[in-house]
């Protein structure tokens, strides 16, 4: 076998004649440019406004977690676990790790690590990068965002339904019509004797139309029959239209608490609409479940999901609390806005700063600090270039107004203002009253 080594070196003409063949980025995962950036970052301040406006402190905790945080939390027979999660042994110790595919398992992993209960119940939220190795298309990426927040310790109904009262808020924060917000569907999968009863009427129901299922569902008939229910498989939609309902199961307290949620609800005026069929995807939740569904973003339409999950920090080995959550998926909300309405955002920059002539590029940055001082955005010319070229990037920068520091000025000890935007007359200034006459244009 011919070795690598007997193969002859590339000499430098060979490496320079080879011309290297551009990257890109790996399918399903977004670069996010940065035209793209204004209405994330919209987004991203107004939910950790809204966030905040509810007692809800940021939480972040790293991208990587040992398998088994994921596996012990969302459940072995689940689409995440079953087939969209990214994990690999680490080179160095062997250890199995996985990219987060959701957030809730590893923010009540720290919870428990922290012991962040001890001081009492949390309100807490996230925002940042999960990974599920899915079918890249539409409203569906393998990297995507998700803003989340979880209630940590909190067993009461009104922290269900506060949870909902801010969503709402958040879509009004961010503009969205009434008419255009998501819709709220909401089913309660009640305690776990209610959820065992419905699950053997399940497991007799779908093994009398066995033959009506897929074989996904099949293998899920013997291990957790609620995923079927969760099934995408548009054959399959017959056959679970007919199959019991949670609902029916239920018993007086569970049926209590979902009252009390609908009730404030109800009171607070934020619209709903119970659908008993509504399972979610993931292994931990009882009682309260709901999705926020959109129609204008096509067959993507769920923008925000979650529940109660009452049993989680135990089976995550910590001291039994109860609690719920939900996730926002970020570019779904993102696709909406932008369906809604496109975002008007204000000018980034305040000033760009011009200057030429021996010696002008010390001035002109010590300007530019001095108007940083002040709160303003100045972009500074670089490079040097005519007078005319240097009108046209100021310009094309965006910004509000021109500072201009030419040989005439500085000889002068003055500066030249020239709006770039509006009515105002160009004039001069001198330094100390630049700031002061940049604010009155700007702001
Ligand atoms: P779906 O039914 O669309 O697969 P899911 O039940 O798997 O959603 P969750 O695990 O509940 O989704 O995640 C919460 C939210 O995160 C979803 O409602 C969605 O907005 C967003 N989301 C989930 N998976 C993706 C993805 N692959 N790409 C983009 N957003 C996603
Ligand atoms: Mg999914």
């Amino acid at each position: 076998m011919p070795s690598l080594l007997a193969q002859p070196a590339p000499t430098d003409a060979t490496l320079r004649s080879a011309k290297p063949t551009a990257l890109s980025a790996v399918k399903g995962m977004n670069d996010l440019l940065p035209e793209d950036m204004a209405i994330w970052e919209h987004v991203e301040a107004t939910a950790a406004y809204v966030f905040r406006q509810y007692g809800y402190r940021a939480i972040r905790t790293p991208i990587v977690e040992q398998t088994a945080v994921f596996v012990r939390a969302i459940g072995e027979v689940t689409d995440i676990v079953e087939k969209e999660m990214y994990t690999f042994t680490d080179a160095l110790n062997g250890e199995q790790l996985t990219l987060r595919p959701e957030n809730t398992a590893a923010v009540v992993r720290a919870a428990i690590e922290h012991n962040l209960l001890y001081e009492g119940p949390q309100r807490l939220w996230y925002f940042g990068p999960m990974f599920r190795h899915e079918r890249p298309q539409k409203g569906r990426y393998r990297q995507f965002h998700q803003f989340g927040i979880e209630a940590l310790g909190h067993g009461s109904p009104e922290v269900d339904a506060e949870q909902l009262l801010l969503v709402w808020r958040l879509w009004e924060a961010l503009g969205i019509k009434p008419e255009q917000r998501p819709a709220l569907e909401i089913n309660s999968l009640g305690a776990s004797a209610e959820r065992a009863a419905h699950r053997e009427a399940l497991v007799a129901y779908f093994s009398a139309h066995a033959s009506a299922l897929d074989a996904d569902s099949q293998r899920r008939l013997g291990t957790n029959p609620l995923r079927i229910l969760d099934s995408k498989n548009p054959a399959m939609q017959p056959v679970i239209a007919d199959a019991p309902q949670l609902p029916d199961f239920l018993g007086d307290e569970s049926r209590r608490f979902e009252d009390q949620v609908l009730d404030i609800l109800t009171q607070a005026g934020v619209p709903f609409r119970q659908n008993p069929r509504l399972v979610r995807g993931l292994d931990y939740y009882n009682l309260t479940v709901f999705e926020w569904v959109t129609d204008l973003l096509g067959a993507q339409g769920t923008v925000c999901g979650g529940g109660r999950y009452d049993g989680l920090i135990e089976m995550m080995g910590g001291k039994p609390a109860p609690a719920c959550g939900f996730a926002i998926g970020a570019e779904r909300l993102i696709g909406l806005l932008q369906a809604c309405a496109p975002l008007k955002t204000g000018p980034l920059l305040d000033v760009y700063l011009m200057h030429w002539g021996e010696g002008s590029t010390a001035q002109a940055m010590v300007t530019a600090e001095a108007l940083r001082s002040r709160g303003l955005a100045v972009q500074m010319h670089a490079g040097g270039g005519s007078v005319k070229s240097q009108i046209k990037k100021a310009d094309a920068s965006g910004a509000q107004v021109a500072v201009i520091l030419g040989e005439d000025e500085r000889a002068a000890g003055k500066a030249t203002l020239k709006p770039l935007r509006g009515q105002a007359d160009q004039r001069t200034v001198l330094p100390g009253d630049l700031a002061e006459a940049v604010l009155c244009l700007t702001r």
